[in-house]
């Protein structure tokens, strides 16, 4: 077998739990606690990335056979591997909630490869001190739905945690979809997630939260160390401060991303936030079909909306707030904190128009431009147009005489296409002037707002016929549609059916409309 280099930074540099007691517990004074993934009966592998496995240097016959195949399923712990639960705490809808940790994560190791360092984490292998009265399992249903996702961010140029793998672990878990009294036995499963680091706001706040100064400390020097090292030659006095800038930096980019592609997280608790801005925990989250801001695919957030579409940008700051609060005990000049928050405006405000006019196919933003979008977004969001299918038609608009019908087939409701053609006919004259305005050749104009539009995303309603599939055993249709999400701007013949509106059957249907945090 192929030797690996993992040198596990995290528990090697930071204070680990010296009890053993794998039960739900407090673990003061350390950031991870050692634990053993679960054996399970039958692992199979259903699916997996193989441009994944080429950035860790693993071999495919390794990956689908070997060693690894029972590593990926916590049957085995590889030579230079140690497994581990980190401890962070985390405001679940806007509550401190105090320790949470990895209930159902474990990191394996931090493999070092062409110079990179991966941490692979197995997500659904079993209890840890951290699982509170979870079972630290997950389902088929939604590990397909973190795997396919992870991947289709990465191909769509969103900073992302990553997949190798998708096991299925041969056993039955008991899970309440809704919440609703209603539990049945579901199919249990393990991805294998892939990124840098792992760190979350929440690892900062709750050594903050708990008073543990000297903890926070570490912590901080060593996510610079380890995650920015770019930053070490920085003057200590400056380095913590550049260091939360370029988080909020990150963070603003992050969700002018999530903007762009139209997608919703539907937790973005401060737990589910990553220090390097990465797209992290994929749970109910879901994609914009019908334009609509204040969409969320949480049913558990349906009351209040919190992380609806239109509110993430908002929330995000919000939660770089949380963590200003908990650097702040550390951090004794508040003015660089404040300052890192007006970073993440400046940075939101420049992107956000810099990602608008490329969506709409103008050169530039100006200032003026934003009447047209407000105008644009009310409308979308009314006459109930879809976003995805919507971008890319309008790239071909012809701005001399622009003409609806072009249009006509990305609206969901033939009464309000009646009911606002004129309206936007009129957004469509104004529209065309301002192409012309800016006088690009056509052809540029639509190549370049198909690098910014994709036509492939993954609809929920795609993801839910692949998880029906998969529940029938029939796993080919994963890789089917992973395929497609590995070129989401191009088009690709015969793959039509992949660029459709989401049916009509799929409007109010659990797993394409409704999710919920059970998973
Ligand atoms: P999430 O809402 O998925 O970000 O999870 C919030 C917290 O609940 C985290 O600490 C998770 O590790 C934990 N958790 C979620 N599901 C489970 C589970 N099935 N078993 C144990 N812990 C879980
Ligand atoms: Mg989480």
């Amino acid at each position: 077998m192929t030797a690996f280099y993992f040198d596990n930074r995290f528990i090697h540099e930071l204070p680990g739990d010296p009890s053993l007691q794998n039960q739900p517990r407090q673990v003061l004074g350390a950031f991870w606690s050692p634990v053993v993934p679960q054996p399970v009966e039958t692992p199979q592998l259903i699916a997996f990335a193989s441009e994944v496995a080429v950035l860790l240097g693993i071999p495919e016959a390794e990956l689908t056979a070997g060693a690894w195949l029972n590593a990926l399923s916590g049957n085995a712990v590889l030579p230079g591997m140690t497994p581990f639960a980190t401890c962070y705490g985390g405001h679940q809808f806007g509550q401190w909630a105090g320790q949470l940790g990895d209930g159902r994560a474990i990191s394996l190791g931090e493999l070092i490869y062409n110079q990179q360092r991966w941490e692979l984490q197995l997500k659904g292998a079993g209890v840890t001190p951290y699982s509170r009265r979870g079972d630290g399992k997950a389902v088929l249903r939604s590990s397909i739905r973190e795997f396919l996702c992870s991947e289709a961010m990465y191909h769509l140029g969103v900073p992302t945690t990553r997949a190798l793998s998708l096991v299925l672990t041969g056993e039955s878990i008991w899970r309440d979809m809704f919440y609703d009294g209603n539990p049945k036995q579901e199919p249990g499963a393990i991805v294998c997630r892939v990124a840098p680091s792992f760190i979350r706001f929440g690892h900062f706040q709750l050594p903050a939260m708990r008073g543990e100064h000297q903890l926070l400390n570490q912590l901080i020097d060593f996510t610079i160390d380890r995650d920015f090292p770019h930053l070490s030659g920085e003057p200590a006095t400056q380095r913590r401060a550049r260091w939360f800038h370029e988080i909020c930096r990150a963070t603003a980019t992050l969700m002018v991303e999530w903007m762009r592609v139209g997608f919703v997280h539907g937790v973005m608790n401060t737990d589910n936030m990553s220090i390097l801005g990465l797209t992290l925990d994929y749970g109910p989250y879901g994609w914009v079909d019908n334009f609509d801001l204040h969409w969320t695919p949480n049913t558990t957030d349906a009351e209040g909306r919190r992380y609806c579409f239109g509110r993430q940008p908002a929330i995000a700051r919000w939660n770089l707030q949380r963590l200003a609060e908990a650097l702040g005990t550390v951090m004794s000049d508040h003015a660089v904190l404040e300052e890192g928050l007006s970073q993440f405006d400046q940075a939101f405000a420049r992107e956000i128009g810099e990602m608008l006019a490329a969506k709409l196919g103008f050169t530039h933003w100006q200032e003026n431009d934003s009447a047209l979008v407000d105008r644009l977004f009310a409308l979308l969001q009314q006459a109930e147009v879809d976003m995805t299918l919507f971008f890319r038609q309008l790239a071909v608009v012809e701005p001399h005489t622009p003409d609806l019908t072009v249009l006509a087939d990305v609206f969901y409701r033939d009464d309000l296409f009646q009911q606002y053609q004129v309206d936007f006919q009129s957004w469509l004259q104004d529209y065309g002037q301002r192409v012309l305005a800016d006088g690009q050749p056509a052809q540029e104009r639509l190549a370049k707002m198909n690098r910014v539009n994709p036509l492939y995303v993954l609809r929920n309603y795609l993801a839910q016929q692949v998880i029906e599939d998969a529940e029938q055993g029939n796993y080919q249709p994963i890789a089917e549609l992973l395929e497609v999400l590995r070129h989401p701007y191009t088009e690709q013949s015969g793959k039509e059916a992949y660029a459709q509106k989401r049916p009509d059957w799929a409007r109010e249907k659990a797993g394409c409309s409704m999710l919920s945090c059970s998973s």
